[in-house]
């Protein structure tokens, strides 16, 4: 049993790290990790299955003064730890979005770019609060370095100079975020973040401006946390898939983020798979074995239940066609028809088949799947049928069903594709796109049609 998640009334919120490629969000995460490793001797974090938990005293130790750990009534944060894969930003619960809170990492030199207008229309859409971190102030020239410190305390040690470039710097991103739709300003001058986004200035490498991120995520994670996040450690477990994976001794296994509830090791579990809801029985519940008990036998530690907010594995027969994103519910104590419909509903949430003349569109979770579809119907691309899977044969099969040339494409993201599909599409004369970037698709097929337009003129 995990205990760090019973502290309170409420659950440990889960916190996404969003942001364009480079910009810092791995580093982000790995000094929040390493600090707190660092601080942490009495509560220690406590590593999961694709998350990171920090209990409230270690939280209250790295921030030091700014944070009062008396004055909150949560266990701490759940970091989700896969910042790289963008699609994971896009990671659903019940129709909302599966992280409370996120950080959106913008380097300061660099700002806006399209990963971050990406993720903030994605913020925006899924009504997520979101803390702005200002990272790499540390390569303003000039700026003398003060590890680990509050940015305030930093700040006041640099010359006017480098104050004077820091600013700016700062407004650039607010300008930025403005023109986004966002009020913002420095996060030590706003009042209520759910109208104004703060900006958090930090450096990922030193450490300066770690202690006020975590105490803004504190800060926003207790007003926010809604009445569905007070903590049931009784009710049916309901989670979101983060990865299938092979797992030697274990067959296919499900990296799950439980975000409700809790599930226990013999619990029958309800799982979004690729032709439908997969019913099945929890054969072992895992936990990440820490560094030093690792022996021979396995990174796994095998646990009677897990409660919500954790990343857990579970492994259990006929999960091979269960997707990334998708629900994952135990049915225990509730009609197994009524999950089966739950999890159903979620699925067809996010599938589109249209039935008219348009593109194909594969995704590899239901959260891409989903961005992929809203950034088609902006750039106002038809789609024919858009589902999670890689590019199989029968999706060139269906792509050679459209009349209008434009149409005859594939476009897949983060995706690989299967068996001859590739072959096929080159004799079918389909066209197939693949990337792990939206917006790289939708230009792509964009110059695609512009230039058989011009063959047409
Ligand atoms: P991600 O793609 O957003 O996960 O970005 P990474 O965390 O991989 O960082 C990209 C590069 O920027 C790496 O070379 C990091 O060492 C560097 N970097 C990240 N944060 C900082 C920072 O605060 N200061 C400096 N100087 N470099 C940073």
């Amino acid at each position: 049993m995990s205990g760090d998640t019973q502290h309170g009334g409420l659950r440990t919120p889960i916190v996404a790290v969003l942001g364009h490629v480079d910009h810092g969000k791995t580093s982000l995460l790995d000094k929040i990790r390493g600090s707190t490793v660092i601080e942490g001797e009495a509560g220690a974090i406590t590593q999961h299955i694709g998350a990171t938990a920090v209990p409230l005293d270690v939280v209250g130790e790295v921030a030091g003064s700014l944070v009062d750990p008396t004055e909150f009534d949560l266990p701490g944060l759940l970091f989700i730890d896969t910042p790289g894969h963008h699609s994971f930003t896009t990671l659903r619960s019940r129709g909302g979005a599966l992280a409370d809170i996120a950080i959106l990492v913008v380097d300061v030199n660099d700002g806006f770019q399209p990963q971050t207008e990406e993720a903030i229309k994605i913020l925006a859409d899924s009504q997520t609060p979101f803390v702005v971190a200002a990272n790499k102030v540390d390569t303003i020239p000039g700026w003398q370095i003060h590890e680990d410190a509050p940015i305030q305390q930093s700040l006041e040690a640099q010359s006017d100079r480098v104050e004077q470039q820091f600013n700016e710097k700062l407004y650039e991103i607010i300008g930025e975020l403005s023109d986004a739709g966002f009020t913002s300003d420095f996060y030590w001058r706003v009042q209520d973040f759910r109208s104004n986004v703060g900006v958090v200035p930090v450096s990922a490498m030193t450490g300066e401006g770690i202690p006020d991120l975590l105490a803004v995520l504190m800060g926003l994670a207790q007003r926010y946390m809604k009445e569905d996040m007070a903590i049931d450690v009784t009710g049916p477990g309901a989670g979101t898939v983060l990865e299938v994976k092979e797992e030697q001794g274990f067959g296919t296994t499900l990296d799950v983020i439980l975000y409700d509830g809790t599930i226990r090791a013999d619990d029958t579990i309800v799982v979004g798979g690729v032709n439908g809801p997969i019913v099945t029985d929890v054969r072992a519940l895992l936990k990440p074995r820490p560094l030093a008990e690792i022996r021979t036998e396995s990174r796994f530690e095998k646990v009677d239940e897990i409660a919500a907010a954790s990343g857990v594995k579970i492994a259990a027969p006929d999960l091979d066609d269960a997707i990334a994103g998708a629900p994952v519910r135990a049915v225990r104590g509730r009609d197994l028809d009524d999950v089966i419909a739950d999890v159903q509903e979620e699925l067809a949430e996010v599938a589109v088949d249209t039935g008219e003349e348009g593109v194909v569109v594969k995704a590899d979770t239901l959260g891409s799947l989903e961005a992929m579809a809203n950034a088609m119907e902006e750039a106002e691309i038809p789609i024919m049928r858009a589902e999670v899977g890689d590019i199989a044969p029968r999706d060139v099969a269906m792509a050679t069903t459209v009349d209008e040339e434009e149409y005859r494409a594939i476009l897949g993201f983060n995706v690989d594709t299967l068996g001859d599909a590739a072959e096929r599409a080159e004799q079918d004369d389909v066209r197939v796109f693949r990337s792990d970037v939206i917006y790289q698709l939708v230009e792509e097929y964009e110059a695609f049609v512009e230039d058989i337009e011009r063959r047409q003129r």
